[in-house]
């Protein structure tokens, strides 16, 4: 006989099923879990890395434990805002004290995108497990790198794609796997929003790696993988400059096509210079789902043919995101489509779509 668990991972393919539906799954064997946590420590305690904590503060399977900070004075107030022992915060240079510490199980890289790659693999020579933030890099070579130092170590290495764990898009690669959408004709994905302060890293080539595709078009990208359960088989894109000021560095607005083996095309769009634009539509010769908002932090918002979605809103995407990937590490649960190989095929993507672009829209085939 199938037991509930079961069930419920026929309904959305795999163990992160779970939270959406925590309330009929509180007695399940599932709750000896908590008796492990999963170990962490966040490496720069920028805006990212405050909410990450703040959400985890609601973990019951991972737990924040320490810090790396290049900014000594940050350690008062998210010693005690987060209840971590000051003895567990480290500078960058003593990053590798890490090791001989017990306590830390993992370690979770929200530095700016190109130090990911650097502190990824100094990580995993310490044998910790890392989570690391989009873009995993800023080159495929970097990505590539950075998977074989974690198999050499023999630790898990898993990129900070929350939306695999937020109920809404569970949901909508729920049905499109259940046949639901029947076959997938189109997907329209966009994703952006005006950047403010000229001077921040994410403007600057050689700490963003590359401008708004990088930073929230990836999640375009890798929204029209989940939404077609298929990899594309080329890229054509184009770059709008409004602002060449601005965005010397940087990629301001992108438009990009992917075509899939089945014939689907995903009609995707990014920038860094307007507001109101982030959507996720999937079509299919039986029905649709439109997520919208559809990336950001929440609430997601949807409906589908059926109408409007309804889906538990109450936690942050990276409390269930955090006890999702604890249950993995801890557990030995089924990875879910995060791991270091997937942030790999979106930088392969990424690539692709720079290359479109110098060569003035070609087709690039992968
Ligand atoms: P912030 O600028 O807010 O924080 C980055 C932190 O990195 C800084 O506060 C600093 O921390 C540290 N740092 C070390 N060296 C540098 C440097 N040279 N320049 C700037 N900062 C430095 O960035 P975010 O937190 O917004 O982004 C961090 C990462 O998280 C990025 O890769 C981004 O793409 C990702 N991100 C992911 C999101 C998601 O939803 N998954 C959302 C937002 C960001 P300290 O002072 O402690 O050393």
């Amino acid at each position: 006989m199938k037991s509930r668990r079961d069930f419920l991972l026929e309904l959305g393919g795999s163990a992160f099923s779970l939270p959406i539906l925590s309330s009929l799954t509180s007695n399940d064997a599932d709750a000896t879990i908590a008796d492990k946590q999963l170990k962490v420590v966040l490496v720069g305690l920028g805006s990212y890395a405050e909410r990450v904590a703040t959400a985890m503060k609601d973990c019951k399977k991972a737990k924040l434990v320490g810090g790396v900070t290049g900014t000594p004075s940050k350690i008062d107030t998210w010693s005690s805002k987060f209840g971590v022992d000051k003895a567990n915060f480290y500078s960058y240079k003593d990053f590798e004290k890490l090791k001989d510490n017990p306590d830390v199980d993992a370690v979770y890289i929200t530095l700016p995108n190109s130090m990911h790659h650097e502190y990824v693999i100094r990580a995993a020579k310490m044998g910790k497990h890392v989570i690391c933030e989009k873009p995993m890099s800023v080159s495929v070579k970097q990505a590539e790198e950075m998977i074989a130092a974690c198999k050499k170590a023999g630790v898990k290495l898993y990129i900070g794609y929350r939306m695999h764990f937020e109920p809404y898009t569970r949901e909508l690669i729920r049905m499109r796997k259940a046949g639901e959408l029947g076959k997938i004709m189109h997907v329209n994905a966009y994703f952006g929003f005006k950047s403010g302060d000229p001077n921040q890293w994410r403007l600057k080539k050689a700490l963003a790696g590359g401008g708004a595709l990088m930073d929230v078009g990836i999640y375009c990208i890798n929204a029209a993988r989940y939404a077609t359960g298929e990899e594309p088989v080329w890229i054509s894109a184009e770059e709008a400059k409004t602002d060449p000021v601005k965005f010397k560095e940087v990629d301001e607005t992108i438009t990009w096509q992917m075509g899939f083996p089945s014939g689907v095309i995903a009609s995707c769009a990014t920038t860094y210079n307007f507001n109101n634009f982030e959507r996720l539509y999937v079509v299919g010769d039986k029905g649709f789902v439109e997520l919208s908002p559809a990336y950001g932090y929440g609430p997601i918002k949807g409906r589908t043919h059926k109408g409007e979605m309804s889906w538990d809103t109450s936690k942050m995407h990276q409390t269930w995101q955090m006890d999702g990937l604890a249950d993995c590490i801890l557990n030995g649960k089924p990875d879910p489509n995060v791991t270091g190989e997937e942030g790999l095929k979106d930088m392969k993507i990424i690539d692709a779509i720079y290359k479109s672009i110098a060569a003035g829209g070609k087709k690039i085939m992968l």
